[in-house]
């Protein structure tokens, strides 16, 4: 029997970089489903808000429209020592 040890999680870290500002390796990725989840949880926060301050709806309602940009936005790393964010496309 063939066993598969590619998971998704391999693929994903297919190819990082160090940090580009002080090349430190503890590099994170971030997933876009990091961007989605937060995207809908604040907007269905500001939703709440809303009915306090009903600006908050305009700006949940954009929100929410976002999220599904996440699925579009280039893979983003983030430098564990210097906080520094970049993505693929910054390189
Ligand atoms: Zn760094």
């Amino acid at each position: 029997m063939k066993q598969e040890d590619v998971t998704k999680d391999d693929v994903a870290k297919d190819e990082w970089r160090p940090c580009p500002r002080c090349e430190s390796k503890r590099v994170d990725t971030m997933s876009k489903a990091f961007f989605i989840l937060m995207f809908l949880g604040t907007g269905s926060m500001l939703f709440w808000l809303g009915f306090l301050f009903f600006p908050f709806f305009i700006i949940s309602a954009l929100l929410m429209l976002m999220a599904p940009l996440g699925f579009i936005l280039p893979k983003m790393y983030q430098c564990k020592d210097c906080n520094y964010t970049w993505t693929k496309n910054d390189l």
